[in-house]
């Protein structure tokens, strides 16, 4: 590995990267209105969508609408995203619409369709997953029925201008690995919203039809996340998943890319979870080769994850960024860009670096 503490790399890309992982400090985040933290540490930095973390030992300060080192003026621009209406609102049956989507940026609906996953049990859980907590909090409710995401969707896009969806689900049991409710869902949204685009996240169905049965319902985009493509590291992250074989893999990307099209298909790569950062750029290359959007995105230790109780740290900034310039760099070379995905993580790019950088 190259990369690391001393490597060069574009200090843009590095200021973004510690903002990322380092965020800023604590009351930077409040609105002016003095009503509580803007959505979930959603905000926009230079225009764009992005999701810091709150930290109050950051070395980052907002101050003037500006992101601020020390006493060093960044360039860059913070400014957070108000609490859209609705919000306010609540169903037929008494369920508010914020337990059933949540705005992530400024204008992308998100929403975990199926908040239950079968790998949860802490022998096959993902190591950085929280899914399942949420619900324990009582912030969200377990299963979002089509009609509730169609209302929450059209007011969304009424009230707030949002312009793109994204529903994942935990895995379930059938051959479908939830791939059957995604479908319901998307049909009822595009039914109440026709142009709002919508993506789709799951894991590889056992049954490779499911991809086009979403495609029919009115997916525009396909997201279906390996988190790493280093058999030892997802085997130590991700005892669960790792049963599905990376060839499982190549084959659902393949058939959705033939489905959906060249860059509509997306997966995550995680940095900082012990891989090599030069077999990662590698790795996403061939993603990119086949079509798939390989989303970037560091580890973060979120609250309530194995890792977070285990006392494990974020990654470096420096090898975030190096990673980051270097897949940014094949993108290009290939002419694609993740605002082409429509909808999704990808076209959102809040939990990334790599759209600051270019990709
Ligand atoms: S990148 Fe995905 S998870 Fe992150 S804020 Fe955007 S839509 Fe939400």
């Amino acid at each position: 590995m190259s990369a690391g503490t001393g490597t060069r790399v574009d200090v843009r890309i590095l200021t973004r990267a510690e903002l990322a992982l380092r965020g800023v400090r604590v009351d930077s985040l409040r609105r002016p209105d003095g009503a509580g933290p803007s959505g979930d540490d959603h905000v926009l930095v230079d225009g764009a969508n992005a999701a810091l973390p709150t930290n109050p030992s950051s070395p980052y300060s907002v101050r003037d609408g500006r992101v601020w080192l020390g006493d060093e003026d960044t360039g860059l621009t913070l400014t957070p995203v108000r609490r859209p209406r609705f919000y306010d609102l609540t169903t037929a049956d008494g369920v508010p619409y914020e337990k059933i989507a949540r705005l992530h940026g400024a204008d992308v609906l998100a929403t975990t369709v199926v908040q239950t996953c079968i790998r949860y049990a802490e022998a096959d859980r993902c190591r950085f997953c929280t899914i399942e907590e949420a619900l324990a909090s009582g912030s969200t409710v377990a299963a979002k029925t089509p009609e509730q995401l169609a209302e929450v969707a059209e007011a969304a896009v009424r009230l707030d201008g949002v312009r793109q969806m994204v529903l994942t689900t935990g895995t379930t049991t059938g051959p479908d690995r939830g791939a059957r409710t995604l479908a319901r869902s998307v049909r009822a949204i595009r039914a109440a919203v026709p142009d709002l685009p919508v993506q789709v996240q799951c894991e590889p169905p056992a049954d490779l039809a499911w991809i086009g049965e979403l495609h029919v319902a009115g997916a525009t985009a396909i997201g279906i996340h390996v988190e790493s493509l280093d058999d030892r590291v997802r085997r130590a992250w991700m005892p669960g998943k790792a049963t599905v074989p990376l060839a499982r893999y190549d084959e659902a990307w393949d058939e959705a890319v033939r489905v959906f099209g060249r860059n509509r298909v997306s997966t995550y790569l995680l940095v900082g979870l012990g891989e090599d950062p030069d077999e990662l750029v590698a790795g996403a290359g061939r993603l990119i080769d086949r079509g798939v959007y390989p989303f970037v995105v560091p580890f973060r230790p979120m609250r309530g994850t194995l890792a977070a109780r285990d006392g494990v740290g974020a990654p470096d900034p420096a090898v975030l960024a190096y990673v980051t310039e270097r897949v940014v760099a094949r993108l290009r070379a290939a002419g694609m860009s993740g605002a082409d995905q429509q909808a999704g993580c990808a076209a959102c790019g809040a939990c990334s670096v790599l759209r600051p950088a270019g990709g």
